[in-house]
């Protein structure tokens, strides 16, 4: 009897499985299939659900789709780093196709309110955007988007019909293409033709840095706002050439839990988002539970997930009049997994993604109308809500900082905010701001809300948990001074700017025989540095200001200014003349001849004050139990801004590797216990830079690396308290510093603070690392103020815990420095405000007096 009863138990597992990767298993019965369009797996070579797609196979049948439909246009939009193709899917009636432009033009002016008043919606579109996986390793969408697009192709009848009358689809059937791609292939190379579904197997464990991330380990998830990433800045081309009504985002959650959709947890909605937004929400939501109840599936709302960070994909669009859907799926990870649930089978998760994007659609359908005023409604009010604002605009810029300036203009170009030019002088909060380097942001305009959540501070929150960060107030990211206009006219109102670009950098005075000054002011100095010392020049660090004749006078220059000798170096003065000409035009940089080594005050250039540079040669520790992001973060600043070779050393070879080849060490937050510390010690000692990024100091301090203290709580927990069981994912959740940011005062005559120009600055902290000031004096080069908290949520217990807490602590050990920052200075590739932190502990290490960092 036992004997059957297993029998029977494996070929009911096996046909279940076969079973679900029909079409007949996703698709719905009720309709018929034009015959001409291409099946997935006549195309794919596989059924879906069968294999994991790869990339290049999805790029190619939606290719194949558009050229046998008349319902389906492709648009290209542009190229991942590893240059694969993101594309869309445009898809509405053949009528509609034939009119698309007009059809477009006329959906944008329900977002422009000086048009939108004499729209009539009655009969137009709605404009629907599908999109899927943006977590590569969360294939159950991109697999689902290939279904979606067949079914949309090929589907026959009135209702069909109706729905393409009325509706334009967007679809975006892949938002990562490399990290899909990443994935795709570690779940076939591990598919066993009969499935394993062992939770221990290896299939549903990737290996470091998995899946989820793009080229350089970002969570594109997060990067809608700051759009720092090619595949966000291609997508958003296409997103605000459509302006979507619906936007669906979908994504996977562990194993053992089964499907979420929006709305999510009411109080965390972000307060600029309209109310009516939750409401429409909920409508639209009423549809995927009626979907999901019809096959059976159980689904959960308003837990976990929230709509309270603008740079996330279900986010973006509610402060765009849209309403953005976060879909979340159990993950099979792999083929078929073993859960709470039962086997989650991968047709199973994609079936549910497919579902419930047939719902949005349905649903999007019926509540048209409603949705196509509601965004008109929501840019009519975002001028209202302006006019009765006290801020009427915003004005920022760093003199001393173009490039910085114009990524920041960059960003916000992005999003299709107007921006000005500064006309004349404005000064505010004590700041000057001067035309040619200052811009202005009128708070009248469409995108208000947008603008206002990129320069708002907010302290006070409904509630205190946070799905993400609680605040990314962008000029503090950038370190960028702004202020808030309260009069705007057009004697501040200068030419509006119709596109941004970096400008040009200048050599004062021409070519020199006798040496140059370069400014380290400018975001990009230190990749002209590094061009320099790639040259093989000898390049001096001024540790000391002084003031010289330039072609443009007397001339001041600051602490970090770098000096090139034009004599005595590997290359003739010509060379040297046309190398900096070139690396300081096309960076935006500003250098001077010089024509003597005697100063006007201060030192003179020969002086021991000019310290020597050696050129960085950096790794970083990266792999399994090293934080993918904060590393991916790194790689990216060096690579993509710097062109600064960076070696990955992996932490399972680290123990075998030469240290020999590097002046410079970094270890980013992670779990560092597979390291042999004794190594990195004598390494140090022999006069090796440390750079230690959060967490990993307390791995330097555990293993007696160097001597940092931290604070402790003032009071302990009260250990006879009993709590009620109920409050406690509140309470404990309320300690977390999902991310804040912090100010802090800092030293600018300290080699770490070169080429800062103001005593306080931004720092984001999204951890519980809270360093004493070191003893030395010297050796704490910034430290958070009294009351540092300028924007998003911190507990009253952590809010004591970071008050004059170092920002930056350096020891000497040995010949060598250990360097320990404890926020993340390169948060997200957005916070500009970091870069020269972490660039100055790469270049001047070793100019940091061993008496000043004991
Ligand atoms: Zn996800």
């Amino acid at each position: 009897m036992k004997k059957i009863s297993l029998f029977l138990f494996s070929f009911l597992t096996i046909s279940y499985f076969t079973y679900g990767q029909e079409l007949s298993y996703y698709l719905p019965d009720s309709v018929t299939y034009n015959a001409a369009i291409p099946t997935p797996e006549s195309v794919l070579g596989h059924k879906v659900g069968e294999w994991h797609a790869t990339h290049d196979k999805l790029v190619n049948y939606m290719q194949v789709l558009a050229k046998s439909s008349d319902r389906i246009k492709y648009e290209p939009m542009g190229k991942t780093y590893e240059a694969r193709q993101q594309l869309v899917l445009v898809i509405t009636s053949p009528k509609n196709q034939a009119n698309l432009e007009q059809i477009r033009q006329q959906h944008l002016d329900l977002s422009n309110p000086a048009k939108s008043a004499s729209v009539n919606v009655d009969n137009m579109p709605l404009v629907v955007w599908m999109g899927y996986t943006i977590h590569g390793n969360e294939p159950s969408g991109v697999n689902a988007a290939i279904l979606a697009a067949y079914y949309l192709a090929s589907a026959q009848g009135k209702q069909i019909d109706e729905l393409l009358e009325n509706t334009v689809i967007v679809l975006d059937p892949c938002l990562n293409p490399d990290g899909m791609t990443r994935f795709a292939t570690w779940a076939n190379m591990h598919k066993s033709k009969n499935l394993v579904t062992d939770p221990q197997s290896r299939e549903f464990s990737e290996v470091w840095p998995g899946g989820r991330y793009n080229h350089y380990w970002f969570d594109m998830n997060r990067d809608w706002l700051p759009a720092q990433h090619i595949e966000s800045q291609n997508r958003l081309k296409k997103f605000h050439e459509w302006r979507p009504n619906i936007l669906t985002d979908h994504h996977e959650m562990g194993t053992n839990s089964t499907f979420f959709f929006q709305p999510g947890v009411p109080s965390r909605t972000n307060p600029l988002t309209p109310a009516k937004n939750i409401e429409l929400t909920t409508k639209i939501g009423n549809y995927h539970a009626n979907f999901l109840d019809r096959i059976g599936s159980l689904y959960f709302t308003k837990e976990n997930f929230d709509d309270f960070y603008y740079g996330k994909g279900s986010t973006y669009p509610d402060i765009h009049g849209a309403i953005g859907i976060l879909f979340e799926q159990g993950s099979s990870r792999g083929h078929a997994q073993e859960s709470i649930n039962g086997i989650v089978t991968f047709p199973f998760t994609i079936r549910n993604q497919f579902t419930t994007s047939l719902s949005s659609l349905e649903a999007g359908k019926n509540l048209r109308k409603e949705l196509l005023n509601y965004q008109k409604e929501f840019y009519q009010s975002a001028i209202q809500t302006a006019n009765s604002s006290p801020i009427k605009g915003y004005v920022f810029g760093d003199k001393n900082d173009k490039a910085k300036t114009y990524h920041f203009l960059e960003m916000v170009e992005r999003h299709q905010i107007e921006i000005y030019e500064l006309k004349g002088k404005l000064t505010i909060d004590n700041q000057e701001f001067e035309s040619g380097s200052a811009y202005v942001i009128p708070a009248n305009q469409p995108q208000h809300r947008l603008i206002t959540t990129i320069f708002q501070k907010e302290t006070k929150f409904k509630d205190s948990l946070f799905y993400d960060v609680s605040a990314w107030t962008m000029p503090l990211a950038f370190g960028l001074p702004y202020g808030e206009i309260k009069t705007l006219n057009n004697t501040i109102l200068g030419n509006k700017i119709s596109k941004v670009s970096l400008a040009v950098g200048e050599l004062v005075g021409g070519k020199s025989e006798y040496a140059y000054a370069l400014e380290w002011d400018e975001y990009y100095a230190p990749k002209v540095l590094l061009a320099l010392q790639n040259s093989g020049l000898i390049t001096k660090v001024a540790t000391e200001p002084f003031e010289i004749s330039t072609a443009n006078g007397a001339t001041k220059f600051d602490y970090g200014t770098i000096i090139i000798p034009a004599k005595n170096q590997s290359k003739s003065t010509d060379e040297i003349y046309q190398l900096l000409k070139k690396e300081v035009e096309t960076n935006g940089l500003k250098a001077y001849a010089l024509k003597t080594g005697l100063v006007l005050n201060g030192v003179d250039l020969g002086s021991s004050s000019f310290s020597v540079l050696e050129k960085p040669k950096v790794a970083m520790v990266v792999g399994s139990g090293v934080n993918p992001m904060d590393a991916g973060e790194i790689w990216h600043l060096a690579d993509q801004r710097f062109a600064m070779p960076l070696s990955q050393l992996d932490i399972n070879n680290f123990n075998n590797a030469n240290l020999e080849k590097y002046n410079t060490l970094i270890l980013v937050s992670g779990s560092y216990n597979a390291l042999n510390k004794d190594k990195i010690k004598t390494w140090v000692q022999n006069g090796g830079s440390l750079i230690l990024i959060e967490s990993a100091i307390q791995w330097g301090t555990a293993n007696g690396l160097m001597n940092v203290t931290y604070k402790k709580p003032k009071a302990k927990a009260d250990s006879t308290a009993i709590m009620p069981y109920s409050s406690m994912d509140n309470i404990t959740g309320a300690q977390e510093i999902g991310g804040s940011i912090f100010q802090a005062k800092v030293d600018l005559t300290h080699p770490l603070m070169y080429g800062y120009n103001s005593s306080y600055m931004s720092f984001f902290k999204a951890n519980s690392v809270f360093m004493q000031k070191n003893t030395n004096p010297y050796s704490s080069p910034a430290q958070y103020t009294s009351n540092p908290l300028q924007s998003g949520y911190i507990s009253k217990e952590n809010a004591d815990m970071i008050r004059n807490a170092a920002v930056v602590n350096v020891n000497t050990v040995g010949r060598g420095r250990i360097i320990s920052i404890d926020n993340n200075p390169n948060f997200r590739a957005f916070w500009y405000s970091g870069t020269k932190l972490l660039m100055n502990a790469l270049f001047f290490s070793k100019v940091i007096d061993a008496g000043s960092a004991r």
